[in-house]
């Protein structure tokens, strides 16, 4: 059995949420390194497959995790099948679960001004023994990014959230990880807005039936052009995904 699927060039994980979650805790209790962890679904893989050099910062994180039922689906069709979908979102909160227990840290980055306070606030009332790093929203120049660089190095966090949307948080934390702290940084897109409450999280019904991004595109019609990348990932896995080789 391998532990990794390769689907159009991007090798994910074969993990569940929970064991994704202990990984991640595997990293920060050993703090010796940045660690990073993406969790691409269908439309991010396809930036990979037509990005050789998007392709490369994904299949060089320490842990990349099938974020929706289409990458589900595709390595299926590859022969090389992943059992569940193991969402970012889902993640984290299993992480921050595991976190509290042992009164680490974690910074909230990204998403509008306002944002990561209000997640921070349910955060420590959710998972007590939690401890916010530090806040910054996710829209910055170059100066204003260093002073988020020197917040991240001085408040010395176990996790960061990077929530820039994709492929922003991933280029950012690749471009970055040699001058950030030993950490596990995490690009998990609009996560924040999900903790502060400001986005809602489709209805069980929804993800249950795979169907969030039907869910979504209601609620945010100005996804469609984005997800218009599904159809393409199904078809382009249908006719080239067998291609790409498999680990044993
Ligand atoms: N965002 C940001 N800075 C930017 C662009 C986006 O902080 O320059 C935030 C945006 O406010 C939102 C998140 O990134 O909170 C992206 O959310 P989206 O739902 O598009 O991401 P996905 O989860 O689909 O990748």
């Amino acid at each position: 059995m391998s532990f990794k699927v390769n689907i159009l060039g991007v090798k994910v994980d074969k993990v569940n949420v929970n064991e994704a979650a202990d990984i991640i805790m595997e990293y920060i209790k050993a703090k010796d390194k940045p660690a990073s962890v993406f969790t691409p679904n269908s439309e991010i893989i396809m930036m990979g497959y037509r990005d050789e050099e998007f392709r490369d910062i994904l299949n060089s994180s320490e842990l990349l995790t099938a974020d929706g039922i289409g990458v589900v689906y595709a390595s299926k069709i590859v022969k090389n099948p992943i059992s569940e979908r193991a969402a970012g979102y889902d993640i984290a909160c299993a992480t921050l679960e595991r976190l509290a227990k042992i009164g680490g840290s974690v910074y909230l980055f990204g998403s509008k001004p306002g944002v990561a306070e209000l997640a921070g606030k349910n955060i420590t009332e959710k998972y007590q023994g939690i401890k916010i790093a530090g806040y910054s929203d996710g829209y910055f120049n170059e100066e204003k990014e260093k002073t988020i660089i020197t917040n991240i190095q001085r408040s010395n966090p176990d996790l960061v959230f990077v929530c820039l949307g994709a492929p922003k948080q991933e280029k950012w934390i690749a471009s970055h990880k040699n001058e950030l702290p030993n950490a596990v940084y995490m690009g998990i897109g609009g996560s924040l807005d999900v903790f502060a409450g400001t986005v809602k999280r489709a209805p069980e019904f929804f993800t249950k039936h795979g169907i969030e991004w039907l869910y979504r595109l209601c609620k945010q019609p100005s996804r469609f052009v984005r997800m218009l990348e599904l159809p393409r990932f199904g078809f382009k896995v249908l006719l080239k995904g067998r291609k790409f080789p498999q680990e044993k």
